[in-house]
């Protein structure tokens, strides 16, 4: 599942390519399960509107759109994408074969398309007229008082507590995985328990591991493409995530794994307390 980072990478590279381009009209699949809003609302809402921006909320991609015809601020509105486990947003020209599975087809001006193509059928495509913003707080922004706010009194572990969209949106699991690593605390200590100076290490450690990821391109194990549908990024080196009965790399510890909200975790029970 594309997380954070890669959706990142997918925003930028959508923005950098369709930025300022028009879309005159949508097709849309007859499955159900990708349309969030209504597919006629989500036809008729994503016509005759020029493309502002492409950027990411938590994460969702999020298209900002004017209709051309009415450039009032009023009628500001935005095409809101989730990947889901295989979705992706490819541009096309429009002799490009479709494959199975494509569930949106966006024509643009400049004679290219922007569609969506999703296999599984787990991503989600949304229309809204107001600014979305997302379930929670925005990891890469988030200031430590507000970030220590979201843990105080949660009894929950701060695993569960990491995942949780709606305290910080975007975090998944092999980032939540490797910030706890780098924070130095267990994933299954009680989320109010964290002292101050814990804190402000996993503050630190989730920012980090985010940029360093985003400036990799993402690190997203699952078959996946970019906008421009190169294969695959570079990766980021994981220390703990999938290294199971592997060598901690600071302290030679095997890595453990364990499962905490239903997914599978992974620490170094020597450097993490
Ligand atoms: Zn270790």
């Amino acid at each position: 599942m594309p997380e954070l980072p890669e959706v990142e990478t997918i925003a930028r590279g959508l923005a950098k390519r369709v930025n300022g381009d028009v879309i005159e009209s949508v097709w849309l699949s007859n499955k159900k399960e990708p349309f969030k809003s209504a597919p006629k609302q989500i036809a008729r809402t994503l016509a005759d509107t020029k493309i502002l921006d492409v950027r990411r909320v938590g994460k969702h991609i999020v298209i900002d759109l004017t209709p051309v015809k009415d450039d009032s601020a009023k009628a500001a509105r935005q095409w809101i994408v989730h990947l889901g486990m295989t979705g992706r947003m490819l541009i096309e020209t429009p002799d490009a074969a479709i494959p199975k599975h494509t569930h949106a087809i966006a024509k643009l001006t400049s004679g290219r398309e922007l569609r969506f193509v999703d296999p599984r059928r787990f991503g989600r495509l949304a229309v809204s007229e107001t600014r979305f913003t997302g379930p929670g707080a925005e990891p890469l922004d988030i200031s430590f008082e507000e970030f220590a706010k979201l843990f105080r009194k949660r009894k929950t572990p701060i695993k569960s507590a990491l995942l949780n969209q709606k305290l910080l949106h975007g975090v998944g699991n092999i980032y939540a995985d490797e910030s706890l690593f780098r924070a130095g605390i267990r994933p299954r200590r009680q989320a109010a328990s964290l002292t101050k100076a814990e804190l402000e290490r996993l503050h630190k450690a989730v920012k980090e591991v985010l940029r360093e990821a985003i400036k990799l391109g993402g690190s997203s194990v699952s078959d996946y493409v970019d906008s421009e549908g190169r294969e695959g990024f570079f990766q980021l080196q994981h220390r703990v995530y999938l290294r199971t009965g592997e060598p901690c790399l600071t302290c030679k510890t095997p890595i453990r794994r364990i499962v905490v909200a239903g997914r599978g975790t992974h620490y170094c029970p020597k450097c993490q307390k």
